[in-house]
């Protein structure tokens, strides 16, 4: 039977926590954790001693920046993206944190396609990173239930992204980010930071944490021998939370790690793996130094050849996409300062959702891909064709009266596609301070009696350039080759130029 404890808070005089010990807690990292009598959150005592500075540095999380971040106008969202400690309390010498408990739908429902192994345990990001637990010939794989598509790997990856770029915009680094410490749920498409005790505060000394193997960046590991306060010591920091950040995306994406090829920089096996992801790592997919590229048949078969996402090159992930891991792990790898910030990777994730086209195979392991710009574009994980013609939208803005500039943002069209504020309006950018109404579609796609058309919902102003008409709410416009339509004649409003691809098929 577990005895009922009450623990008081160091921050708020008076107030007790609740928890329910039954002598067997369950163990993390450096914190044993017990649950509230009702599993509305759990207190978790670190079990080493904390010093001043790691107790100053939990409280400030608790106070300072638990209000900045949640006690204001869309504080709810970030209250979703983290799972952020709420109190520190103290037991004698121990020094323990209160947490919420994780959301429902960040424990595995079904977990492996055979057998009950991991029902119910939390959904740690690595599950999802490495083509093995997708193996349909891997007895351990993951029940397809619990996988998601293509898709909600990106929409995870935005959420990831936000998180970080807030922290970052806050001075706070993580420190520790890895498929670790976030949990995900790609059937939700949702995503949560943990272990937020061991933000790197400012003006305090940072936790002793070198970070996670697999995350932890180059300059960080062949630094790691010096003393703790050596001046050329390199510690977690903003800079290496984009190493980790870039790392994780592209592992979510591509299952497999960015540095871990064929390449052995030295026969002891750790001190190869020491410089294979510090001072000599290398991208596995470097365009001109094939000398780390993955072994082949390094990875289990998959059961269906074509769905191995893990042998596809990264181009697969788009042109946006494409441009940032070459500036995290060719141009940044080894030079921090030019590593893609998080901002960055949000919006490309993005942009690159909107290049994706639905798989027409209901057996496709992967359900969405980017379009490549080919004439005649297929899945590259099923090799599906795409059927009819293909509309693709160039958008530009007004860059001066008569002088209209690409945006270098294209939409692509598919069968009850939305068109939404962030396309029609330069002024409108997609992130997490979008207003309830700028998430509302203003129109939608449709392929209506052989062609396609745009539904126009919630455009003023929409006119169709080439016919020079407009196309007043509740009616549609057909989408042809060539075709030039106004979205918005407002300050910021666009113009889309229509190409039809696939034309011929
Ligand atoms: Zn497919």
């Amino acid at each position: 039977m577990a005895s009922i404890k009450s623990v008081s808070s160091i921050i708020h005089p008076g107030k007790t926590y609740q928890y329910a010990d039954n002598g067997e807690p369950m163990r993390g990292g450096m914190k044993d954790v017990y649950f509230a009598p009702d599993k509305s959150y759990v207190v978790a005592f670190y079990r080493d001693k904390q010093d001043f500075n790691s107790k100053e540095r939990l409280t400030k999380l608790v106070t300072q920046y638990y209000d900045s971040f949640f006690n204001r106008e869309g504080g709810e969202y970030y209250k979703s993206i983290y799972c952020w400690p709420t109190d520190v309390v103290q037991l004698g010498t121990q020094i323990g944190l209160v947490v919420p408990t994780y959301r429902k739908n960040f424990f595995f429902a079904k977990g492996y396609a055979t057998g009950e192994g991991i029902k119910g345990k939390e959904k740690q990001g690595l599950w999802f990173a490495s083509a093995k637990f997708r193996n349909k010939q891997f007895a351990l794989r993951l029940d397809e239930s619990e996988l998601g598509n293509w898709l909600s790997y990106f929409q995870i990856c935005v959420k990831i992204a936000r998180g970080v770029k807030r922290l970052h915009a806050a001075g706070l680094a993580h420190s520790d980010l890895s498929y670790k410490n976030v949990l995900i749920d790609p059937v939700n498409r949702d995503a949560t930071i943990i272990d937020i005790d061991g933000l790197v505060v400012p003006g305090l000394y940072p936790p002793d944490v070198i970070g996670t193997a697999d995350f932890i960046a180059p300059e960080v590991l062949s630094t790691k021998h010096l003393a703790l306060r050596d001046p050329n010591r390199k510690h977690a920091n903003r800079l290496t939370d984009l190493h980790a950040l870039a790392v994780m995306i592209y592992m979510y994406l591509l299952y497999r790690h960015p540095l871990k090829g064929g390449k052995i920089n030295s026969l002891d096996t750790e001190e190869d793996d020491l410089l294979s992801m510090g001072e000599k790592a290398l991208f596995i997919e470097h365009p001109t130094d094939a000398s780390n590229r993955p072994k082949l048949g390094q990875l289990p078969k998959s059961a269906l050849p074509w769905s191995d996402v893990s042998k596809l090159p990264y181009t697969l992930t788009g042109p946006y996409l494409k441009a940032l891991f070459d500036q995290a792990f060719i141009t940044g790898l080894h030079h921090p300062n030019q590593r893609p910030n998080a901002d960055m990777w949000e919006q490309a994730l993005l942009k690159t959702t909107d290049l994706m086209q639905p798989c027409g195979n209901t057996l496709c392991d992967q359900k969405w891909f980017v379009f490549d710009n080919s004439s005649s574009p297929k899945c590259p994980f099923c090799g599906t064709p795409i059927k009819g013609p293909l509309p693709v939208l160039d958008l530009y803005y007004r860059f001066k009266d008569t002088v209209w500039k690409p945006e270098n943002h294209r939409l692509m069209v598919y069968h009850n596609q939305y068109l939404f504020q962030w396309h029609v309006n330069r002024n409108v950018v997609r992130n997490e301070r979008l207003t309830a109404e700028q998430k509302v579609p203003v129109g939608y796609f449709a392929w209506f009696n052989n062609k396609w058309v745009l539904v126009n919902q919630k455009l003023n102003s929409l006119k169709d350039l080439t016919e020079d008409k407009q196309v007043p709410i509740g009616s549609m416009v057909e989408i042809t080759d060539g075709k030039k339509l106004l979205l918005s004649n407002e300050e910021g409003g666009r113009i889309v130029m229509i190409t039809m691809a696939n034309k011929h098929s």
